[in-house]
């Protein structure tokens, strides 16, 4: 049966609310399919703004995945911002997506990629508006089966009440896989209802299905264990992992938005995983092993996105793009073909090496040399062997001095606050550097317009990395060290003007903490935050840290933790985590031995980068029969074609 476009009702009231034409659909490259051609329908959420959402890369690759299936509709939505939920509330206007302006609660399924465990409470929003339960249990086979991916469905253990499911790792084949499940089922005539559904879903092993796993706890609070409920329901959860990168060369037609949007650059994913070994880095161990895209499959991606798309700026993707084995020939050869068109390419840089400053002169050749990037993360030496940054001050400032020497200048510098063991020492440091950087680049370049941007996060512990036992610093003195810092700087009057300080207070830092490690009982925190009026809780203007501190203490005290318990509590060997039934790949024994590297009073031990060097063992290759897939390949681009 047909379901109704609510865009006759939505359009006379686009005028009352700011930007409207983030709600509008219809960019280049965006689809609408004959809903009733389809067999399975996906709604696909990224819970930001569309200026935030549209660019994001997962949710274009999903959505042209599906869609290139016969059979499949894939149709786009985002956060709606809180005017328009007002007037959508007012009208009786449903969750839509921006495609066929669709009601979701009409779909199979509702997949929502969380990069950022503060999205949260807008899921919480999306579903109120579509009529969709906001609890799992409480829906009907009439409703979509909601179903959360990216980086935070790690740990979905504080949004369980309200997700059916999750996924963890590569979406690009395990979206076809539930499509099929869902597809069979429908055409059997539905057996079993939604239950059954979700039953098989959860029987592959490949999607996580919190109602049948039950938790119980110990008296002091921790988490006793975690257990399947019935029959044919594995113990442990595996991730997805896409191993031939060349043959899933998306997305191939990106959208072009038509509203301002964080990113209007066509982007290309040039290999996924990091072996590098950051300790705080989530992202870089839960996407193990490194598999490189060929340099052809790159510059063909580049050529046809820049055709399908007309955008001017290309960047080249990965956690660490300069780690690329041909990444020298890439730069040459893309610099090469695009010199003297309007088309820049960007190279994301953090590798603090002067390898980098060559890449960044052949990404730049005619360009402006503006401003580059490096991340040393940690403040001294000490920290950065904590954390396994390898990056010695000498290798920074022998960077920066080639950066200077060869025209930038400006250097943006990226550094934790509230890593393990640090002291105010380790930030004061911080200032140390900067002002080496400034001190190295004015004698290069002879120049005093020298500047550097010290750029500051508050560190949170992350599941499925080694720091997921750490205790989170406190707000209060993550603030206090930072407050310090500052000073110490602006005390130094041949530097304070050059050295700009951008960081946050740790707030926001300490709520994202208690949503990344939290368990099941974090959910009603987040469900009484939002039903007061959380929403956007990535946006400084909209996020309220005495809101989610007061829900927390109402919410969780009253069973025996609270706040500090779920941050700043240090975790021993023996508890069980709330992820521990989902398996990332690593070892957790590894994962342990490498957190006590991190902190043994003698010093902290390093660990080199697998790619380069023999494997040591965190596990992901052996146990998913996986394998690290690097060049070189000894390709060349394919002959220029016309620009
Ligand atoms: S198993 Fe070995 S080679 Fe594979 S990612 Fe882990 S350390 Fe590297």
């Amino acid at each position: 049966m047909s379901v109704e476009s609510v865009f006759p009702r939505l359009e006379p009231l686009l005028p009352s609310v700011s930007k409207p034409i983030q709600y509008i659909g219809g960019e280049l490259n965006s689809t609408v399919k004959d809903w009733d051609a389809a067999r399975v329908r996906w709604a696909l959420m990224y819970p930001d703004a569309y200026e935030v959402g549209l660019p994001n890369q997962g949710v274009q690759i999903l959505y042209e995945v599906l869609n290139e299936r016969d059979d499949i509709l894939a149709e786009r939505t985002y956060a709606v911002m809180p005017d328009m939920e007002r007037v959508m509330r007012e009208n009786g206007i449903p969750q839509f997506t921006v495609d066929a302006h669709r009601p979701i609660a009409a779909f199979d399924i509702l997949g929502v990629s969380f990069a950022t465990e503060l999205g949260y409470t807008n899921l919480l929003t999306a579903l109120d508006l579509a009529g969709i339960p906001l609890h799992a249990v409480d829906r009907t086979d009439a409703d979509p089966v909601v179903l959360a991916g990216g980086h935070s469905a790690f740990n979905p253990e504080p949004i369980a009440d309200f997700v059916d499911a999750a996924v963890l790792g590569d979406g690009e084949e395990v979206v076809l896989a539930i499509s099929e499940v869902i597809g069979e089922w429908k055409d059997e005539g539905r057996p079993g209802g939604r239950d059954e559904l979700l039953a098989r879903l959860a029987a592959s092993g490949g999607v996580y299905v919190p109602k049948f796993y039950d938790v119980g706890y110990l008296p002091d609070g921790r988490i006793e264990k975690i257990a399947p409920n019935r029959e044919g329901i594995p113990w442990t959860v595996a991730k997805h992992t896409l191993m031939d990168l060349d043959d899933w060369p998306y997305p191939k037609k990106p959208l072009v938005p038509l509203a301002e949007t964080v990113h209007e650059r066509f982007s290309v994913e040039i290999f996924r995983g990091c072996t590098r070994g950051c300790r705080f880095c989530q992202a870089g161990m839960i996407t193990r092993p490194v598999r490189e895209r060929s340099l052809q499959t790159i510059g063909q991606m580049v050529d046809n996105g820049l055709k399908q798309s007309g955008f001017e700026e290309v960047g080249l993707l990965s956690l660490s793009s300069a780690d690329h084995s041909e990444i020298g020939d890439v730069a040459q050869q893309l610099g090469d073909r695009y010199e003297g068109t309007n088309t820049s390419l960007s190279l994301p840089s953090t590798r603090v090496d002067a390898f980098n400053i060559t890449l960044a002169n052949e990404f730049s050749r005619g360009g402006r040399r503006s401003g580059l990037t490096f991340a040393p993360e940690g403040g001294s030496e000490r920290l950065r062997k904590v954390i396994n940054k390898m990056v010695s001050e000498e290798d920074l400032i022998r960077t920066v001095a080639a950066a200077y020497s060869h025209g930038w200048r400006q250097v943006k510098l990226y550094f934790m606050c509230g890593l393990p063991t640090e002291t105010d020492e380790d930030v004061l440091q911080i200032g140390e550097l900067a002002k080496r950087v400034i001190e190295t680049g004015r004698e290069v370049s002879g120049r005093k317009d020298i500047r550097c941007t010290v750029s500051i996060g508050g560190f949170v512990p992350k599941p499925h990395t080694p720091f997921q036992w750490a205790s989170q610093l406190d707000h209060e003195t993550t603030d206090e060290r930072l407050r310090k810092l500052r000073a110490s700087v602006q005390s130094d009057k041949r530097f304070g003007r050059a050295i700009g300080f951008r960081y946050h207070d740790g707030k926001p830092g300490t709520i994202e903490g208690l949503l990344s490690r939290g368990d099941r009982r974090v959910g009603r925190v987040i469900e009484a935050v939002w039903r007061d009026g959380g929403r956007f809780d990535g946006w400084s203007e909209h996020f309220s840290y005495d809101r989610w501190a007061e829900k927390a203490a109402e919410q969780l005290v009253p069973l025996g933790v609270d706040l500090d318990w779920f941050t700043t509590r240090e975790r021993d060997y023996d508890e069980v985590l709330p992820w521990d039934h989902l398996d990332s790949g690593l070892d957790r024994e590894w994962l342990w031995e490498d957190w006590q590297d991190a902190i043994d009073p003698d010093g902290a031990v390093e660990v080199e980068d697998c790619r380069w060097t023999p494997c040591f063992d965190c596990g992901v290759c052996p146990q998913m029969d996986l394998d690290i897939q690097i060049g070189p390949t000894g390709q060349k681009l394919l002959p220029l074609s016309v620009v």
